[in-house]
């Protein structure tokens, strides 16, 4: 059985002005299709067929670097279409609010601290807000398209994460990634990063 791309939830240019319609195109259609069609070549005829795709990530070979890059690709991509959305942004509000403030003591401590794992990711990569066991939160960055979720990872549960890959933003903000990431917490769907934290914890 083969891995396919989601569907979006929105159209190209619902992320405007934060993020623009042409990236949108080009990261869906080319980068995330590509890791998903290299992803189903990587497993095909394997036993990895029937694996889910975490399962297949927490067990994967660090040197197979064909699954490594397409398997973290297909994953991370998912995530961060469904933690974003066109009206949201703002506050967290739910229970993930309240985990958010308990760990971070604030929301803006927390924003700065994701921030600056973002910015300080030499080259490409992702920034993440994980779930360890009884619901703490600890934020991460990971290089390429490695996930929290691989041996060389956190261990947490990623339930909110940010690609600072050039591909997600040079077209609009060029050489400029702090403000696509402070424009990022424009899009943020706290609902359901909120409900991510509720099913992991
Ligand atoms: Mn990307």
């Amino acid at each position: 059985m083969a891995f396919e791309l989601p569907k979006l939830n929105y159209s190209f240019d619902a992320l405007e002005p934060y993020i623009d319609a042409k990236t949108m195109e080009i990261h869906y259609g080319k980068h995330h299709n590509g890791y998903t069609n290299n992803l189903n070549n990587a497993i095909s005829g394997t036993e990895l067929e029937n694996k889910s795709i975490e399962e297949i990530l927490k067990n994967l070979d660090l040197n197979n670097m064909a699954l490594r890059n397409n398997a973290g690709g297909f994953f991370n991509h998912n995530l961060f279409w469904e933690i974003m959305g066109p009206n949201c942004g703002g506050n967290p509000t739910g229970e993930i609010a309240e985990a958010i403030n308990s760990n971070f003591d604030s929301f803006e401590n927390f924003k700065d601290t994701f921030k600056k794992s973002g910015a300080t990711r030499f080259g490409s990569g992702w920034a993440w807000l994980c779930v360890h066991k009884e619901g703490k939160l600890e934020i991460c960055s990971t290089p390429n398209q490695d996930n929290p979720l691989m041996k060389n990872g956190c261990g947490g549960n990623p339930i909110l994460c940010l690609d600072v890959w050039e591909h997600a933003y040079y077209l609009n903000y060029q050489n400029r990634r702090p403000d696509y990431i402070e424009a990022f917490f424009n899009l943020i769907n706290w609902e359901e990063v909120n409900n991510k934290y509720l099913n992991c914890r």
